[in-house]
């Protein structure tokens, strides 16, 4: 663990709200009510779904994203009869664990034991969080720019899509502010 007490000083409160929103995956919340797509002459705005360029496509907490991809992510979440390890028929209870460790509950209990037993509960649980820091701050760095290249070709776009943001952007201030936002989630790693 890094110095604490400096992180929070250092922390003000929009920045926790930031990092709230970022680490529940929620990256377009502020924009969500301004953004919109415009094929041709249509308009699309949260929840719409159309088709182009022979995908599917929708918005999604503010976001443009083919529906594939939307499907694809929920079919990981999508859990067998049985546990792959043990084979007993897994219930509701078994869900996050199966999501997070692909075995059920019971095997979940097993498995910390034995960490515990080694003395590698707390080692695993670190690594656990780290990887999903890591993969948080990739998925933003990727979101800020899709964003900002959907913002720079939005208004001679080929496929007529306009993105309506508001305000013009600076580049190198949002690529500023992606490593500020880096750096303080990588702070909260182990
Ligand atoms: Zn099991």
């Amino acid at each position: 663990m890094k110095n604490e007490s400096i992180l929070k000083k250092e922390f003000q409160k929009k920045d926790v709200e930031r990092l709230r929103n970022l680490m529940k995956g929620k990256y377009g919340e502020k924009t969500r009510s301004s953004v919109g797509f415009s094929k041709a002459d249509k308009h699309y705005e949260e929840g719409d779904v159309w088709k182009s360029d022979g995908r599917t496509w929708t918005i999604k907490d503010g976001i443009k994203q083919n529906i594939t991809k939307l499907d694809k992510a929920k079919k990981t979440h999508i859990m067998p009869l049985l546990c792959p390890k043990c084979s007993k028929l897994m219930k509701r209870v078994d869900k996050p664990y199966y999501n997070t460790s692909k075995h059920c509950l019971n095997c979940h209990a097993k498995f910390e034991d034995q960490l515990k037993k080694e003395g590698k509960y707390e080692e695993h649980y670190n690594k656990i969080n780290d990887k999903i820091i890591d993969k948080r701050i990739e998925e933003f760095k990727v979101f800020v720019e899709e964003k900002l290249r959907e913002s720079n070709d939005s208004f001679i776009s080929e496929n007529g899509e306009v993105e309506k943001w508001i305000g013009k952007l600076d580049k190198d201030r949002v690529m500023e502010y992606v490593e500020l936002v880096s750096d303080k989630l990588n702070t909260f790693k182990s």
